[in-house]
C-alpha cells in the first residue's frame, strides 16, 4: 500500500510530461530540445561560455548587417564590416539602440526576408517608458521558455511539474483555448488581474487541488496572495521555489513569499524585448545568461562604480535584433566567480520596472498590468497614463496622436469595455486629454500610477528573514 500511494506522484508527473510533450508537438514547440541543449551550459568553464557567446555574437552580427537594413545603415555609415568586430572592445564600439530609434525604425530593424506573418508582436511589459512595439520568431518565443524552464531546475523542478503562473497575459476573450493550453502545459494561470481576499480564497481551494511544484511571476500579487495565506492561517503545499519576474523585488515581499511557502524565492531579470537576461541562484546571486544577452553597461562600470544604464544584446531573436540595446534600467556588472556551479558572469540590479496594482472597494485588487495592455500598442495613442486617486476613481490620461481621431476614440471605447469586464461601474473612469504626461522624480514614466501604494507596500505586518 505504502509503495502504491509512493508511485502516485511519478506517475502524475509521468502524464503531466507526456501532455505536455504532446502540447509542444502540437504548437512546433522546439523548447524541450532547447532546454536539453542549454542546460548544462553554465556549469561551462567561464572562458569556454565567453567564447562561445562572442561566436554567437559574431553570428548574429553578420546576419543583421546582411538581412537587417538598419543595421546594414549603421556598418555602411561606420565604414566597417560586421567582420571587423573581433572582440567585446570592438563591439562595445558600436552605436547604441534605443528605445526611440526602435519606435521610428521598427520595420528597418525586421530581417527583411521574413515572412511578416510568421512574427509573433509584442509590446513592452513593465510600467516604464513610452510604449514600445516589437516582434520575435518562434525560436526565439521557444528559447525564453527554455532559459525559464533552466531557471526553474535550480530549485530542483522537474519538468511536467505544475507550475502556478502569476503574470498578466491573461486574455479574456480567448478564455477557453488559454484554460486548454494550460492544462496541457501543466502551467495553471491565476488571474492576477482580479485578485481581492473572495477570489484569493478560491485560489487556494484551487492550490490544494494543483499542487503546484512552483511559482513564477509578478512579485507583487504572489507577495499578496503569500499575505493572504498567512494572514488567514492556511496551510498550502510547500513549494520548490518561486520564480519572480516583471517587477522589483523588494525584501519584504521576498521575506513574505519565501515564509507562507516554505522556500527559497529566485528573482529573474528580463524583459519583454530581451528575455531571460539573469536569474538568481541558490546562493543568492544574480548571473548574467551569458547564452541569451550580452549585457554591457553604459560607462563600463564594474563592482565598485556607480551603478549606470545597462546596454544589452538579444542573441536569440534574429528576426529582430536588438543589438547594444539601452531598455532604461540600470546595474553594475560584478567580477569574479560564485562559489555555486553556475559559471556565467555576476551583475547587480539596481533600478528596474515597477507596476503598482489598483485596490477597489471591497478590497479588490488588479493588477496595473490589467489596465496597460488595454492600451498599448494601440494606434491614434501616443502615450497613455491610467492614474487611481481613490478607490473609487480612476484617471485616464491620454495624449492623443495628431490626426488619428477616430482610431483614439475606438481604442478608448474598446480599453473601456475591456476595464469594465472586471473594474464595477461603482468605480468611476474619468478619460482626459493631455499634451503630455509627467515623469516621476526619478525620471521614469509609468502607464500606471497610485496615490494609494508607496514603493508597492501595503503590507503592514513583515515576517522575519528567513534563511535557506
Ligand atoms: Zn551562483
Amino acid at each position: 500500500m505504502l509503495s502504491q500511494f509512493r508511485m502516485l506522484p511519478d506517475r502524475r508527473l509521468l502524464l503531466e510530461r507526456c501532455l505536455l510533450k504532446i502540447s509542444q508537438q502540437f504548437h512546433h514547440s522546439q523548447t524541450l530540445e532547447l532546454l536539453r541543449e542549454i542546460e548544462s551550459t553554465p556549469n561551462s568553464r567561464r572562458s569556454e561560455i565567453l567564447t562561445s557567446q562572442f561566436k554567437r555574437l559574431s553570428l548574429l552580427l553578420a546576419h543583421a548587417e546582411l538581412r537587417v537594413p538598419y543595421y546594414r545603415e549603421m556598418f555602411r555609415s561606420l565604414r566597417i564590416k560586421s567582420c571587423d568586430i573581433r572582440n567585446l572592445q570592438d563591439f562595445a564600439g558600436l552605436p547604441v539602440l534605443t528605445k526611440d530609434i526602435v519606435r521610428e525604425r521598427q520595420r528597418d530593424l525586421i530581417q527583411e526576408d521574413i515572412p511578416f506573418d510568421s512574427l509573433i508582436p509584442g509590446h513592452t511589459s513593465g510600467s516604464t517608458g513610452t510604449p514600445l512595439s516589437f516582434y520575435h520568431d518562434r525560436l526565439s518565443n521557444n528559447s525564453a521558455s527554455a532559459g525559464n524552464f533552466r531557471n526553474f531546475r535550480q530549485s530542483g523542478w522537474r519538468v511536467g511539474e505544475v507550475i502556478a503562473t502569476f503574470i498578466g497575459v491573461y486574455s479574456i476573450a480567448r478564455r477557453w483555448k488559454y484554460v486548454m493550453t494550460q492544462a496541457l502545459r501543466s502551467n495553471y494561470q491565476f488571474n492576477v488581474f482580479d485578485a481581492g481576499p473572495e477570489q484569493m480564497e478560491k485560489w487556494v481551494k484551487k492550490w490544494q487541488s494543483l499542487n503546484p511544484r512552483i511559482a513564477y511571476g509578478f512579485p507583487s500579487m504572489i507577495s499578496k496572495f503569500a499575505e493572504h495565506i498567512i494572514e488567514t492561517g492556511k496551510y498550502v503545499t510547500p513549494l520548490r521555489g518561486v520564480f519572480t519576474t516583471g517587477e522589483k523585488l523588494y525584501q519584504y515581499q521576498r521575506n513574505i513569499i519565501s515564509c507562507a511557502f516554505n522556500c527559497r524565492v529566485y528573482d529573474c531579470y528580463g524583459s519583454s524585448e530581451v528575455c531571460n537576461i539573469a536569474a538568481e541562484c541558490p546562493h543568492g546571486r544574480l548571473h548574467v545568461n551569458a547564452d541569451f544577452v550580452v549585457l554591457e553597461t553604459e560607462n563600463g562600470s564594474h563592482v565598485g562604480a556607480a551603478p549606470s544604464q545597462l546596454i544589452m544584446t538579444s542573441l536569440w531573436n534574429f528576426a529582430m535584433p536588438f543589438i547594444r540595446y539601452r531598455n532604461e534600467d540600470c546595474g553594475t556588472l560584478i567580477d569574479g566567480i560564485c562559489s555555486c556551479d553556475n559559471n556565467f558572469p555576476l551583475m547587480r540590479l539596481d533600478i528596474t520596472r515597477q507596476t503598482d496594482y489598483f485596490i477597489l472597494p471591497r478590497g479588490r485588487v488588479i493588477h496595473g498590468m490589467f489596465f496597460a495592455i488595454s492600451l498599448l500598442g494601440s494606434k491614434g495613442i501616443d502615450n497613455f497614463q491610467f492614474h487611481q486617486t481613490a478607490t473609487d476613481s480612476i484617471i485616464l490620461w491620454i495624449v492623443p496622436k495628431p490626426g488619428l481621431e477616430s482610431e483614439k476614440e475606438r481604442a478608448i471605447r474598446q480599453a473601456l469595455e475591456e476595464i469594465r469586464t472586471l473594474v464595477p461601474s461603482d468605480v468611476k473612469v474619468h478619460v482626459q486629454e493631455v499634451k503630455e504626461i509627467p515623469f516621476d522624480p526619478a525620471g521614469k514614466y509609468h502607464y500606471i500610477r497610485s496615490d494609494l501604494i508607496r514603493n508597492g507596500a501595503t503590507v503592514r505586518r513583515l515576517p522575519e528573514s528567513i534563511d535557506h
